[in-house]
């Protein structure tokens, strides 16, 4: 689950972290009342939308002006004129792709003399088994450029669960800053405060960049990325809270009604699998005999016949799909409550597109009757290597 960059900054500001005093706005009526609240004479006016890159990205309508998703404003006037200007609009950065997304709502921030810029990073190392920590001199950049051209400049450390964060992490950053005296301070309290959030929270991952140095010798993280373990959300009622329903795929979210594993993907065929390894495996051979899949589906182990209605009708809502490969392997999940679900599911929203099934395993005869008898036009599969055939065959041919 992601956050928006206003809300992470909340979040970070309980534990102490050093961001600037900013307020979130919906209208462009409340835009110079935010905008007053704060110090100036420097206005921050930031496109809240789940995607980086704002600062250089576009927004697709003359009338957002050519100035970015972010912007600095000099006036109170010029902050609520910036708010009028992206309120609405769509914002295409190199994270969004090329529909962009819509901004719904700004934040207004106070302004930051800013001396130096860098980057710092954390997430869940899975080789380690750690939190990692990643810091960078060059701020304000792709840290995927950096890593390709400088990888130098990356410094990369994780730290033992057992122990904590420790006095020698904040070091280590604020030497891979060249930073000393006070700021080398100000390193070591942030990292703790950081590394403390971030357990507290189950993040999976966080990223300021970049993180500053002030004009007047102050540490602040001027842009924040924060994402949450969708598996431990349930520990963090408040974290719930703010999620962005409207940044999501809509096809995502009725899934995660259903307690489907779901993702959206670009290609042309939907399918629906149990089991994780196999639902991968089903991508990769659609993908072998050349065409791509509209989707990642687990409907899981023991799903009920309610679930697998659910999760068809999902597949088939989105207009991509030219075709629909149900594959099952059953073990807990049973060949012939699939098939009923499949039943349902297409007589409730019919079925326009070709259809593979492949059953097998617990009651696999039962299941293949119950699709017999249905009078559905069905193309009946063997294996996985004959079932990714037949749809990707019946795809091409419609
Ligand atoms: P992103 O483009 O989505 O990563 O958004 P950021 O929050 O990182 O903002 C983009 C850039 O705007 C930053 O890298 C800064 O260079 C600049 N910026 C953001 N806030 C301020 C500020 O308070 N003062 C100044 N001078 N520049 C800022
Ligand atoms: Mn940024």
């Amino acid at each position: 689950m992601n956050i928006h960059e206003y809300q992470a900054k909340g979040l970070l500001r309980e534990f102490g972290v050093p961001v600037p005093d900013g307020f979130a706005v919906l209208s462009a009526e409340d835009a110079e009342a935010a905008a007053r609240k704060l110090r100036g004479p420097v206005w921050v006016v930031k496109s809240q939308i789940h995607a980086g890159g704002r600062g250089k990205g576009k927004f697709k309508e003359p009338e957002a002006g050519d100035k970015g998703g972010v912007r600095l404003a000099r006036s109170i006037e010029e902050a609520a004129d910036f708010v009028r200007q992206m309120l609405g609009h769509t914002l295409v950065t190199v994270q969004t792709g090329e529909a962009g997304k819509q901004v719904n709502r700004l934040y207004i921030e106070d302004g930051s003399l800013i001396e130096r810029e860098f980057y710092l990073s954390m997430l869940v190392d899975r080789e380690t088994a750690r939190i990692a920590f990643v810091v960078s001199t060059e701020g304000g950049m792709d840290i995927e450029d950096v890593a390709h051209d400088s990888p130098e400049k990356i410094k990369t450390f994780s730290v033992d669960p057992a122990t904590g964060v420790m006095p020698l992490h904040g070091r280590t950053v604020a030497e891979a800053l060249h930073l000393t005296g006070d700021l080398a301070k100000q390193a070591e309290d942030l990292t703790t405060k950081l590394y403390t959030a971030f357990v507290a929270k189950d993040m999976a991952m966080l990223e300021i960049n970049p993180l500053i140095v002030t004009k007047d010798g102050r540490l602040r993280c001027l842009d924040a990325k924060i994402s949450f373990d969708d598996n431990a959300v349930y520990r963090h009622p408040d974290v719930y809270r703010l999620r962005d329903e409207s940044e999501e795929d809509t096809k995502e979210i009725e899934a995660s009604k259903y307690d489907l594993a779901y993702i959206a993907l670009d290609g042309t065929i939907g399918c629906m699998v149990n089991g994780a390894g196999l639902a991968m495996a089903t991508l990769d051979i659609i993908q072998l005999y050349g065409e791509s899949p509209a989707n990642f589906l687990d409907v899981g182990g023991g799903a009920s016949e309610e679930r697998v209605t659910a999760a068809f009708k999902i597949i088939t809502a989105d207009p991509n799909v030219k075709g629909i490969l149900v594959n099952i392997f059953g073990g807990i999940m049973k060949c012939d409550v699939i098939a009923r679900g499949v039943i349902a599911a297409v007589k409730t929203v019919g079925l326009e597109v070709p259809l593979v099934v492949r059953l097998e395993g617990t009651n696999v005869e039962e299941g293949k009757a119950i699709i017999r008898s249905s009078g559905l036009n069905v193309i009946p599969a063997d294996d996985l290597d004959d079932a990714a055939q037949k749809i990707v065959a019946a795809v091409r041919q419609t």
